[in-house]
C-alpha cells in the first residue's frame, strides 16, 4: 500500500510518501481502507519526537474509511460499510478498560503516537474502534470529529460537569477542540466566550453559537472577560494553549470556578499562584482525551447533526508535508483533512 512514514524525526521534510507491506489482519480486528484523515497538533508532536513513537512510524489518529476485510472472530460489519475509527488504542481487559476507562488503560495511546494510524490505504484495528457512520456524514467531516469531539466533550462534560446556565470560556476558538467545545457548551445552553487571534476567526467562532469574541492579540483576555461577565469571572474555562494564555485563564475563573486543559501548545510551563488557588477555591483538571463510553455519546448529537465539523481544507496523501507545513502556520479554522 501507499503510506506516509517518518524515518525520523525533525521537520516536515521528513514525512515520507512511499510503498509498504499491507498491514496483516488479526483474527479480531478490521482492515480499513481510509479515506480520509485529519491532522492534529499530536501529529506535529510525534514528527518532531515524542517517547513511545517507534520508527519507521505512520502517523495519523482521525481516521474515516469503509470496511475493506472482517477478521475471522469479527461480526456486525459488512464488506464496504462506511465507518469512522475510535482514536484510540486500549488493552481492552484491564481494570481500568473493563470499567469503561480506556483512557486511564496503561496501554493507552492514541492512533498513530503510539501505535501506526491513519496516513496510509489500509489500518488494522481492533474490531471495537469501528463505528459506522450515517450517509449525511462525508468522509472528511467524518475523520474531522473523533479526537478534538471527544476530547472536548471529555473535559466539560466528564470533567467539569457542565451545567445548563453556566459562561464557558473556550480558548482558541479556532482550533479543533476550540470548534467543538464552543458547540458543546452551546449545546447545555451555556453563555461562551472564546478568543482568537484576529476578527475574521472571531466571526465564525460566533457563527458556530459564540456569544462573545476577544482578540487575544489586541485585548487582555481576564479583563475582558471581568467586562463582559460584571466582575464575576466565568465557571469554566477549557484551556489548551499553555504558557502564553494559562495566567490569563486562572484569572478569569469565578470564585469555585474550573479550568481544564488538555494541551500545552505554547509551551509546558506555567506558574499557579497557590494562594489564588486555595481562597478562590479553584479547580484545575488535566484531561487527555476521553473513553469509549464518552465517544458514543458525542457522536450521537454530530450523527443528529447537532454538533458540526468543520472542516478547513484537504490534501492528498502525497501532499502531506505541505498539509504539516501549512498547519504550522496556524492560519486555519477546522480541521486539515488528507485524502487517501
Ligand atoms: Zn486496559
Amino acid at each position: 500500500m501507499r503510506a506516509v512514514r517518518i524515518h525520523q524525526f525533525g521537520g516536515p521534510e521528513v514525512l515520507t510518501y512511499e510503498d509498504i507491506p499491507d498491514p496483516q489482519l488479526r483474527k479480531d480486528q478490521v482492515l480499513v481502507r481510509v479515506k480520509a484523515c485529519a491532522l492534529n497538533h499530536i501529529d506535529v508532536w510525534a514528527r518532531k519526537g515524542l517517547p513511545g513513537v517507534k520508527l519507521p512510524h505512520i502517523l495519523g489518529a482521525d481516521i474515516a474509511g469503509e470496511v475493506a476485510e472482517l477478521g475471522e472472530y469479527v461480526t456486525g460489519f459488512t464488506l464496504g460499510q462506511r465507518v469512522l475509527l475510535a482514536p484510540m488504542h486500549f488493552c481492552g481487559h484491564c481494570p481500568k478498560c473493563v470499567a469503561g476507562l480506556q483512557n486511564q488503560c496503561r496501554e493507552f495511546t492514541v492512533l498513530g503516537n503510539g501505535v501506526d494510524g491513519g496516513n496510509c490505504e489500509l489500518i488494522a484495528v481492533p474490531w471495537p474502534n469501528v463505528i459506522p457512520i450515517p450517509d449525511s456524514l462525508d468522509f472528511n467531516q467524518a475523520a474531522s470529529v473523533p479526537l478534538v469531539f471527544l476530547t472536548a466533550w471529555h473535559m466539560l462534560v466528564g470533567l467539569a460537569g457542565i451545567r445548563p446556565g453556566q459562561t464557558v470560556l473556550v480558548l482558541g476558538a479556532s482550533s479543533g477542540v476550540g470548534i467543538a467545545a464552543i458547540q458543546i457548551a452551546k449545546l447545555f445552553h451555556c453563555r461562551v466566550i472564546t478568543t482568537a487571534g484576529d476578527e475574521a476567526k472571531l466571526e465564525k467562532a460566533r457563527a458556530l453559537g459564540a456569544d462573545e469574541g476577544i482578540n487575544h492579540y489586541k485585548q487582555k483576555i481576564s479583563e475582558e472577560v471581568r467586562k463582559l461577565t460584571s466582575k464575576e469571572g466565568v465557571d469554566i474555562v477549557v484551556e489548551h494553549v499553555g504558557a502564553a494564555t494559562w495566567e490569563e485563564s486562572v484569572k478569569s475563573l469565578k470564585s469555585g470556578g474550573t479550568l481544564v486543559t488538555c494541551g500545552a501548545t505554547t509551551g509546558p510551563n506555567v506558574g499557579v499562584e497557590l494562594r489564588h488557588l486555595f481562597a478562590r477555591q479553584l479547580r484545575i483538571l488535566g484531561s487527555y482525551m476521553g473513553t469509549m463510553g464518552e465517544l458514543y455519546e458525542v457522536l450521537k448529537h454530530i450523527f443528529a447533526g447537532r454538533l458540526k465539523p468543520v472542516v478547513d481544507r484537504t490534501f492528498p496523501l502525497s501532499e502531506t508535508r505541505a498539509a504539516h507545513e501549512y498547519m504550522e502556520k496556524s492560519q486555519m479554522f477546522g480541521k486539515i483533512v488528507l485524502n487517501i
